[in-house]
């Protein structure tokens, strides 16, 4: 039998930002094995593609073993999971508006899969109100995001945007 902890963080990711970079390298430390999943989101249309994201997302960790880059094209995140050998979700909590869609989610993935935990982790107070969607909009208007995520995401989202 497997004791290994593994944790699954899933998000869109588009792109990382330091707030992602804080709570995985917060939860990271918690777990055996931490999987960054890039999923998908059927609400949002991304900037990058998921192999961007995943590039991107494994230049932020280059040397921590314990943390892994995966992607999952639709389906459950518990279902995700449950094959990688996982028991805890990840998700971060920032404003008071995350807090409704992560209850909602955690009830019903506590429903599906009653074995795995999903865990709640706060953003440090310096990056509380960064989010992926304001970074894109800095950029997009020409504003300098270096604060905001890390220095090798700068160039491929500037780049993005001249050639869109
Ligand atoms: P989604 O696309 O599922 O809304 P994101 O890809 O933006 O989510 O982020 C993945 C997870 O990281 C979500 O749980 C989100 O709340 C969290 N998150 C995003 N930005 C931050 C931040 N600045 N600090 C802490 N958690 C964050």
């Amino acid at each position: 039998m497997n004791n290994k902890k593994i944790a699954v963080y899933p998000g869109s990711f588009d792109p990382i930002t330091l707030g992602h970079v804080d709570i995985i390298q917060r939860v990271a430390r918690l777990y055996d094995q931490l999987i960054v999943l890039v999923a998908e989101s059927s609400t949002k249309t991304s900037l990058m593609t998921v192999s961007e994201r995943m590039d991107l997302i494994r230049q932020s960790f280059l040397g921590e073993n314990n943390i892994h880059v995966d992607f999952h094209m639709g389906g459950l995140t518990v279902d995700y999971a449950r094959k990688a050998g996982a028991s805890v979700i990840v998700r971060g909590l920032r404003a008071v508006v995350d807090f409704e869609y992560e209850l909602s989610m955690a009830n019903i993935n506590k429903t599906l899969a009653p074995e795995i935990e999903t865990v709640l982790v706060f953003a440090s107070p310096e990056y509380y109100f960064v989010s992926s969607r304001a970074v894109k909009e800095l950029v997009r208007n020409g504003g300098d995001a270096a604060r905001f995520v890390p220095a090798h995401v700068i160039k491929p989202l500037v780049d993005k945007f001249r050639s869109t």
